[in-house]
């Protein structure tokens, strides 16, 4: 800051900043049109923190700086619930669905309106606001006692700190994990030696019942309200109007609701959601059906156990037979040891699989599979296919039960648990999978992006001994290239020139590349970016690391601990005097604001064949003049840049309006951008 701000000023600046960031961060969650670049909120945010730090006692509770939680709790205090949360009886057929449609119409007189809804996979929570202001979280419970989750639920982006009117209000609805978070996640915990979540719904739930909201924060967890405890304060007098003011008033609610005048009208609804599921970003269970109109809810009222104008229906499980063939066990780049069922193949939720991750050792034995056992699978999120158990009446009568292995299935050392770990790990540093898989993990695509060196070309230079770690891959020589299989001339080139080009990367791509555990492609980004280059990096310590936005001390330890290697620093000296470049060559995010070009704050697509350019580097370069590059056209696509043989992309640009412009079109806009000046 300039100047040194008063304490008048600074909470005047700090109320605008708050209002500001909850209004961004409201567009970009809750009401999915983001009116912003993602560093102009940093920037914005980074000024509230600095007053904050100076003057904490303008911190507010609706403050977005407290949605990184903080906090850890000894337990979870208990709510009651003044108006229970109820539950609904589910029915699993049309002809039940029917059964209860006419139980309605005997009951009111006459045939209604049902408002259906997507029946979302997560866990119930109810929220209250007083005067706007967002005061308590909780979960369902049992429906009457439910479990404070405030502080967890306060790092749930969509869910708001503050309405849009000062209302005393207190909503229901479903706080859950989209899949694609899902998927991420079990991911990383699988590389990380842990045990994984069976799907959305259980993450959902071990993410919320955290007694340390950091850690709920790093979630992406998101929620879709749509019940109010007590209508009180809204003018809404149907179930649909309801969810309209819901979301008029700052809330994330679903938009696949539909107002059906029939029975019939919520079938179509339901057969239309059961195809339509597979390709939602979160998962689904059923659908539910609510008497539209208030009043009628009222006429209707209660049984003991649920509400008589409500249903819930219940998509069948889908899970399928097949026979497990096989178990085979991987070696991933940190050592974890990875069993991998081999199946007969099989359709499921509509593609057909035939391997499933059985996660750890762990996993087989609690699930007491064996080889040759007839299991039942199903996909976790829609995505992963996943045993769900073993058909224990079908299974052989010589059956064995299955041993775990004790050796790394590659280079035979022992293999340990670290820790708590479920994970079985090859410990061994030169274990060649581990060797092999670090290879291929430098040259990938958000690595270093060396063309041509796939896992084949890689074991084979491995096991030639030509590479042993990635400072060699420099060192190759077209000679070298020539005694592998199916390397000729033109490929050893074309290898040779991917590799130099590569030395050329800014440096985040070789922080990545190098394997370091936990830093991901962003973590590396944000870690270029602050330290400049990689020497300064490797010379940092874990206060200055942790220090930085969105890094968490298992990172900042992890990098510690990996640059105090003796044999790091070797490989850094092979690298530099192989030429590698050390810097970052993006640009910074305080920069950003200093460029000048037709691609800033734009969202483009590239389609079609590009001849001046390859996409990463039209990518790479648009993205260095503050524009964004998505996969996929949609309303918010500014431009769709369409190069030769153009496809539905371009189609859906033209039936959208969305400007297209032509490659030549594009280098004229780059021409005329210029860099911030540094
Ligand atoms: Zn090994």
């Amino acid at each position: 800051m300039e100047h040194e701000m008063t304490i008048d000023e600074a909470a005047k600046k700090a109320e605008e900043l708050r209002t500001q960031l909850n209004r961004w961060s409201r567009e970009y969650y809750v009401e999915d049109k983001p009116t912003v670049e993602d560093y102009v909120y940093d920037k914005a945010y980074a000024q509230l923190v600095a007053i904050e730090e100076q003057y904490p006692d303008l911190i507010t509770s609706d403050s977005p700086t407290q949605r990184v939680g903080g906090k850890v709790l000894a337990g979870f205090e208990k709510v009651t619930h003044d108006i229970p949360l109820y539950s609904l009886n589910d029915v699993f057929s049309k002809e039940e669905l029917m059964a209860f449609d006419q139980r309605v119409q005997k009951a009111v007189g006459h045939p209604v309106a049902y408002c259906c809804e997507l029946k979302i996979d997560g866990l119930s929570v109810s929220l209250r606001y007083e005067d706007g202001q967002f005061v308590r979280g909780a979960t369902r419970g049992d429906g009457t006692v439910g479990e404070n989750i405030t502080e967890n639920l306060k790092t749930v982006r969509s869910v708001p700190l503050k309405l849009k009117e000062p209302m005393t209000i207190e909503v229901r609805g479903e706080c859950f994990m989209p899949k694609r978070s899902f998927v991420q996640l079990n991911e990383e915990r699988e590389a990380d030696g842990k045990d994984i979540f069976a799907n959305p719904r259980n993450a959902a739930a071990g993410s919320l019942r955290q007694l340390d909201s950091k850690i709920t924060a790093k979630r992406n967890l998101d929620t879709f309200l749509y019940t109010v405890a007590d209508f009180g304060p809204m003018q809404a007098k149907t179930q649909y109007d309801a969810l309209e003011e819901l979301e008029k008033i700052g809330f994330h609610t679903n938009r696949e609701k539909r107002l059906c005048q029939s029975i019939d009208e919520v079938w179509s609804y339901i057969e239309e959601y059961h195809e339509k599921r597979v390709d939602l970003p979160y998962e689904i269970d059923g659908i539910v059906i609510k008497v539209n109109e208030f009043s009628l809810q009222e006429q209707l009222g209660f049984t003991v156990k649920a509400p008589r104008w409500a249903t819930a229906y219940k998509f069948p499980p889908e899970e399928v037979e097949t026979v497990i063939e096989d178990i085979e066990w991987t070696v991933g780049r940190t050592g974890v040891v990875t069993p991998t069922a081999v199946m007969t193949p099989v359709r499921v939720a509509g593609t057909t699989v035939s391997r499933a991750s059985l996660h750890n050792g762990d996993y087989i034995q609690m699930k007491d599979i064996r080889i040759n056992d007839t299991v039942q699978i199903y996909k976790a999120g829609d995505i992963i296919p996943e045993v769900a158990q073993v058909v224990f009446d079908k299974r052989p009568k010589d059956s064995q039960e299955y041993e775990l292995p004790t050796h790394c299935p590659v280079c035979g050392s022992e293999l340990v648990h670290l820790d708590e770990e479920v994970a079985l790990r090859c410990i061994n540093p030169k274990c060649p999978a581990q060797m092999k898989e670090g290879l291929n993990h430098f040259v990938s695509r958000n690595a270093m992006n060396i063309d041509g060196l796939g896992p084949r070309v890689l074991e084979q230079m491995y096991d030639k001994k030509l590479v042993s770690d990635v400072a060699d891959l420099y060192k190759l020589k077209e000679e070298d290239l020539l005694t592998l299989d199916k390397i000729k001339e033109k490929s050893a080139n074309n290898i040779l020139t991917a590799i130099d080009n590569s030395k050329d990367n800014s440096v985040e791509r070789l922080i990545f590349g190098l394997g370091i555990r936990h830093v991901g492609a962003k973590a590396a980004k944000i870690l270029a970016e602050h330290f400049g280059d990689l020497e300064a990096l490797s010379k940092s310590d874990f206060e200055s690391i942790i220090a930085l936005d969105t890094i968490g001390d298992i990172i900042a330890d992890s990098v510690v601990t990996y640059f105090s290697n003796e044999e790091v620093h070797e490989l850094m000296n092979e690298l530099k005097q192989a030429g590698v470049n050390f810097e970052y060559k993006g640009i910074r995010t305080s920069q950003l604001e200093k460029v000048e070009s037709p691609f800033k704050d734009k969202t483009i697509v590239l389609t079609g064949k590009l001849t001046r350019f390859t996409r990463e580097e039209a990518k790479e370069t648009i993205e260095n003049f503050g524009g964004k590059v998505t996969g996929s056209v949609s309303k918010k696509t500014d431009i769709v840049v369409a190069g030769e043989d153009a496809g539905s992309k371009l189609t859906k640009a033209q039936e959208l309006g969305i400007e297209v412009w032509t490659e030549e079109k594009m280098a004229e806009a780059l021409a005329e951008s210029h860099p911030a000046e540094e």
